[in-house]
Order: structure tokens, then C-alpha cells, then sequence
């Protein structure tokens, strides 16, 4: 048995209130699953403007209000307000400061498709928050647990804050690719710590502030999020973008914990937003969620035709320009396509160009919506990951869940989740390939519809995606785990 420990999660995005990536699916289940093992969890993120304060009842709370907070040389106030994550009793405090955060996106200015150029600030006072909120309500964490850039500092920041000598810091590592870099200036809006500036310190990146290499060399403990990519960053330049270093010292402090799915929000049993529920023992009925699926986008439905699938976000990270190498070959094959994803426009460029072109082979949704993401995950019969790197991926194992078969690149979370079904016929729940190569995804294609051919086969693949569990429970024992560890660090 652990303890009951007090913890304070804080992250830039959480499901359900704001989103952009896996960050914000962690961060709204892994809190409740922690609550369920008995731990006092509470959350902090910032009050967007996307957030539904409304619908989620979110309040002001008198003793929350007007609290000063210093950036560099400014002072400002702010106040909290209180919710609760869905379907939990885990309290969440929204930091609540409208210049920085009542924004149309969370991190990039759709006008200019570039960083809002104060993500600094905004992150710094986030960062800064948590302290500021923990004393408030006189509550002090045990741990705190950090999540990605925006929240790095923490690690730092905590060593000038008296009454969290006692606390520790965790810090997870979801996607390596986002650094937090800055420019040298930026060190005064975080405080006295220009002597942690000297080339090669622990807050310098090539002549930038580093948050993120800041929280690697400061948090207690670290995680990233599946095994495979805990080792991937330390052994190598292309997965460690610079980092590998730093992470190889702290390799004793560094493990993968692999992310959960939240299994009530991802259930085609329950779930209200597919055409027809279903089960593995009522597979038969997902057919009729590819029927409408195919109505949907203009599609003529086959029995016998997979269906393709793609959520993604557009970046060079998800692997679609080798996609691009191997367009006219895709073409030819006897399947159909549906895309929805958003962000690199020449990625977007690609789909829509192939949608035109091809109205009955393919179809691209440009946007974000979440509603069409799980009639997609029911709908389709087969999901695309050909990822550069991935850190966990939460696709691949939506889809197995809706008893749609994964088609991945060998990599991070991906490596760690999905069994080729040549190399192990008894085990195989996907198709998978190793090397980061166009041909090889193709020929992975290609062997993905020849065995939709043999309907046996593919049913028995997807029953043991199916049967297989998902759920939070085993990971956040981990991190309970990993939070006794970090408390027993001087
Ligand atoms: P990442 O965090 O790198 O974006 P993950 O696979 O870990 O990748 O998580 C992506 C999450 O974001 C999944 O829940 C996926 O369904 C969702 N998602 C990505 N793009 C879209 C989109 N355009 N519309 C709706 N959901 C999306």
C-alpha cells in the first residue's frame, strides 16, 4: 500500500477544459485515477478562453482573488477560480488573468501562426501561481508534478519558496520536440538566476533560457511517457533534439511510465457521440459506424474496401511527408482514406490536394473536433501512425479500443503498445515498421489490405485490441511509485 500523498498536478492543457494534444488526455485522467488510489490530488491550469466556465460551473471564490504575483520587475494580480474535473471529485483552480490567457489559441496567434510572444510570461506566472494558490489555501503539496515546458520552472522556482522545503518536484516529459526556449533577457522575468546562465548551466540552451533543460536538471524525478521513449531521448541526437546529454546524467532519475486512456471517455460502448454502440462481443455493429462514416464524407461504402483513418496534428513529427513520397502509389491501392488533423499548412496543402483529386478514394477534414475524432476511431478499419517520434501516442490505443486495427512506425509509445501481426500471429494486434522510410510504409499498407482480405484474421486482431486494458489504473500506481521516490530525495 502507498501513502496518501498530497499532490498538486499543474499543465497548460486538460481535458475536458482546453486541448491541443496527448498533454491535455493525460491530465484530465490521470488526476481521477490518482484520486482513486486514495491520493489528495488537485489540479492548476490556466482559464482560456475555450474553457466553459458555464457548462463546467466554474466559480470565483472570494478568498481567491487579488493576488500578487511578480515577473521580473512587474507586479500584477490575479485571481483563482474553482471547478472540478468531470465525473471526480478532483478540485481544479483555474488561474484566471486575462491579458495573458483569454486567447483564441492556447499557444500560437492564428493571425500570425507564430508563438504568442509573451508565452514567457504567461508560463512564468503559471509557474509562479502554483506557489502563490498552495498558500492561499494553506494547503502545501507533498509532490508537486510538473508537465512539459510550460511548467518546468517549477523545479527551480520551489528552491526559493520556504514552506515548500518539505515538497518535491516530478516532471513529465510528454514530447521532447517542445523545449520552451527563449531568449537570454527572459532570465530576468524569472528572477536572480543569471549565474545559471553560463554556457553549458543548467538553464542555458544554445544561448537561450531553457525551461524545459531547466526542470530536467531541477525536478526530483522525471518521467517520459512510455519506456521506449525514456530510452530513445538518451541514446541519441534525433529523438534527444540536444537534450541527451543532459538526460544520461540524469539517468537515475529518469524512467517511462506509459500513459492510460481515459476508458469512460473512450468507450464505443457508452459513447453518445458514434452512430452505433458496440462491444467486442457485439463487433458485427461497428460496421454500421463505417457505413455512416462513408455517408458522411462522400464515400461509396464497401464491406470489402478498408477504410483508412488519420487524427493527427499536422506536424513534421506524425510522418507525413513520407506519406507525401508515396501519394501516386497510395492512389492505385484498393482502399479509402479520411484525414482530420490541423496545423502545417503544406501538410494540410497535401491532403486537401489528394481530397480534390480523389473525392471517392480520399477525404480531409482540416480543423480540430472532437465529436468527429471518435466517429472516425469507430468508423474506420484501419489507423495510420507513421511517426518520425512519438513519445506515447494516444491514437493508436483509441483505436484498438474501438476495434480499429493500428498501422504504425516502431517508435516510442507505438514500439511499447503495437504487436506486428506477421511477426507474432498469436499476439499481432497492428501492423508495424522500423525503419523511418516511404517504401516500407507502403509495403506496410500494402500488407494491411491484403490481410483485410482474410476477415478471420483481421477479427482475431481486433478482439485482442480489444480485450486489452487501457485503462489508468496500473500507471498511476507508477506514479505513486515515482512520487515516494521523489520524497525520499534530500
Ligand atoms: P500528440 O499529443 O502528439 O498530439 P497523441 O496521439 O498522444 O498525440 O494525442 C493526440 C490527441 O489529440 C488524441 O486524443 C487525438 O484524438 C487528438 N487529436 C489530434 N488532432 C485532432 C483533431 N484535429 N481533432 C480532434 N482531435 C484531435
Amino acid at each position: 500500500m502507498q501513502e496518501k500523498r498530497k499532490i498538486l498536478m499543474v499543465a497548460s492543457e486538460v481535458v475536458p477544459f482546453a486541448k491541443t494534444g496527448g498533454l491535455a488526455d493525460v491530465c484530465g485522467a490521470l488526476p481521477k485515477a490518482l484520486q482513486e488510489l486514495g491520493h489528495d490530488v488537485r489540479l492548476l491550469m490556466p482559464l482560456y478562453k475555450q474553457v466553459d466556465v458555464k457548462g463546467h460551473r466554474i466559480r470565483r471564490a472570494a478568498a481567491l482573488k487579488n493576488i500578487p504575483l511578480k515577473i521580473g520587475s512587474d507586479k500584477i494580480q490575479i485571481d483563482f477560480r474553482t471547478g472540478k474535473l468531470p465525473d471526480s471529485k478532483v478540485k481544479t483552480y483555474f488561474l484566471d488573468y486575462d491579458e495573458f490567457y483569454n486567447r483564441d489559441e492556447l499557444y500560437v496567434d492564428p493571425e500570425t501562426g507564430k508563438d504568442y510572444p509573451n508565452n514567457d510570461r504567461r508560463f512564468i506566472a503559471l509557474s509562479r501561481a502554483a506557489f502563490a494558490l498552495c498558500e492561499s489555501l494553506d494547503w502545501i503539496p507533498d509532490v508537486i508534478h510538473c508537465h512539459d515546458w510550460q511548467t518546468a520552472l517549477i523545479p527551480l522556482l520551489i528552491k526559493n519558496e520556504e514552506r515548500f522545503a518539505g515538497t518535491r518536484t516530478v516532471l513529465t516529459i510528454h514530447n521532447l520536440g517542445y523545449q520552451g526556449n527563449f531568449p537570454p533577457e527572459t532570465i530576468e522575468l524569472i528572477g536572480d538566476y543569471a549565474h545559471l546562465m553560463q554556457p553549458m548551466g543548467p538553464m542555458e540552451y544554445f544561448g537561450k533560457v531553457s525551461f524545459l533543460k531547466t526542470g530536467v536538471h531541477f525536478a526530483d524525478k522525471l518521467n517520459a511517457v512510455s519506456p521506449t521513449y525514456a530510452r530513445e531521448i538518451q541514446g541519441s541526437e534525433e529523438y534527444g533534439y540536444g537534450f541527451q546529454g543532459i538526460l544520461q546524467e540524469r539517468a537515475a532519475d529518469l524512467v517511462g511510465i506509459l500513459n492510460g486512456l481515459d476508458v469512460d471517455v473512450w468507450n464505443p460502448k457508452g459513447d453518445s457521440n458514434i452512430a452505433v454502440n458496440y462491444d467486442v462481443a457485439t463487433l458485427d455493429k461497428k460496421i454500421e459506424n463505417k457505413k455512416a462514416l462513408c455517408e458522411r464524407v462522400g464515400f461509396t461504402f464497401s464491406e470489402t474496401v478498408p477504410l483508412f483513418g488519420v487524427i493527427s496534428r499536422l506536424a513534421d513529427q506524425k510522418g507525413f511527408d513520407l506519406f507525401a513520397e508515396i501519394k501516386e502509389a497510395l492512389v492505385a491501392l484498393p482502399f479509402q482514406f479520411v484525414l482530420l488533423g490541423t496545423g502545417d499548412k503544406k501538410y494540410e496543402e497535401l491532403f486537401r490536394g489528394l481530397a480534390k483529386s480523389n473525392p471517392k478514394k480520399f477525404h480531409a477534414i482540416i480543423g480540430f473536433n472532437n465529436k468527429l475524432a471518435h466517429r472516425i476511431e469507430a468508423g474506420v478499419d484501419c489507423f495510420m501512425m507513421p511517426s518520425r517520434y512519438e513519445p506515447c501516442g494516444l491514437n493508436q490505443m483509441m483505436s484498438m479500443r474501438y476495434g480499429t486495427v493500428p498501422l504504425v512506425r516502431a517508435t516510442g509509445g507505438l514500439a511499447d503498445t503495437v504487436i506486428d501481426v506477421d511477426a507474432e500471429p498469436e499476439r499481432g494486434n497492428g501492423f508495424t515498421f522500423d525503419a523511418y522510410d516511404a517504401e516500407l510504409l507502403l509495403e506496410t499498407i500494402k500488407r494491411a489490405v491484403k490481410t483485410f482480405e482474410n476477415q478471420s484474421r483481421w477479427i482475431a486482431m481486433q478482439e485482442r485490441g480489444m480485450k486489452h486494458d487501457f485503462s489508468w489504473t496500473a500507471s498511476a500506481n507508477k506514479y505513486g511509485e515515482l512520487y515516494e521516490q521523489a520524497l525520499q530525495k534530500s
